[in-house]
C-alpha cells in the first residue's frame, strides 16, 4: 500500500506506461483511456465499410424487364434483362451504363437475346 501519485488515495499501486506515475488501479485505468480512444478512432478511419451492390434503375415493358445494378466490388454496372422466367446479364462500363439500359439488346450476346426470345 502506498499513496497513489494521481489521486492521494492509500491503496495499492500500478505503474502507469502512458505518465510513467505510480497510481492505483483506478486512476491507472483513467489514465490510459485517451490511449484506448485513440486506438478505437484509427481503427474506425483505417476500416473501410463493405460496399454493397446498388440497384440504380429497372423497368419493365411488354414483359421484358431491365435493371441496371452497380458493382463496387467489380467497378462496374450489371445489365440484366429478363423475359418471362428466363433472364440474362452482361457487365457493362459505367460510361455505357445508361446507354445500356436504354438499349439493352445491343450490349448482350446475339445468341442470348434470340434465346431469350426477344424480337
Ligand atoms: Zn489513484
Amino acid at each position: 500500500m502506498d499513496t497513489c501519485e494521481h489521486c492521494s488515495e492509500l491503496r495499492e499501486l500500478w505503474h502507469n506506461e502512458r505518465t510513467g506515475l505510480a497510481v492505483c488501479e483506478a486512476c491507472d485505468i483513467e489514465l490510459n483511456r485517451p490511449a484506448l480512444f485513440e486506438v478505437v478512432a484509427e481503427t474506425t478511419v483505417t476500416v473501410e465499410a463493405p460496399r454493397e451492390d446498388v440497384q440504380l434503375l429497372d423497368r419493365v415493358c411488354a414483359g421484358l424487364s431491365v435493371s441496371l445494378t452497380w458493382r463496387p466490388a467489380q467497378d462496374d454496372c450489371l445489365l440484366t434483362l429478363g423475359l418471362g422466367g428466363a433472364s440474362a446479364c452482361v457487365s457493362v462500363a459505367h460510361e455505357a451504363a445508361l446507354d445500356a439500359f436504354e438499349h439493352p439488346v445491343l450490349y448482350l450476346d446475339p445468341a442470348v437475346v434470340s434465346e431469350l426470345g426477344v424480337r
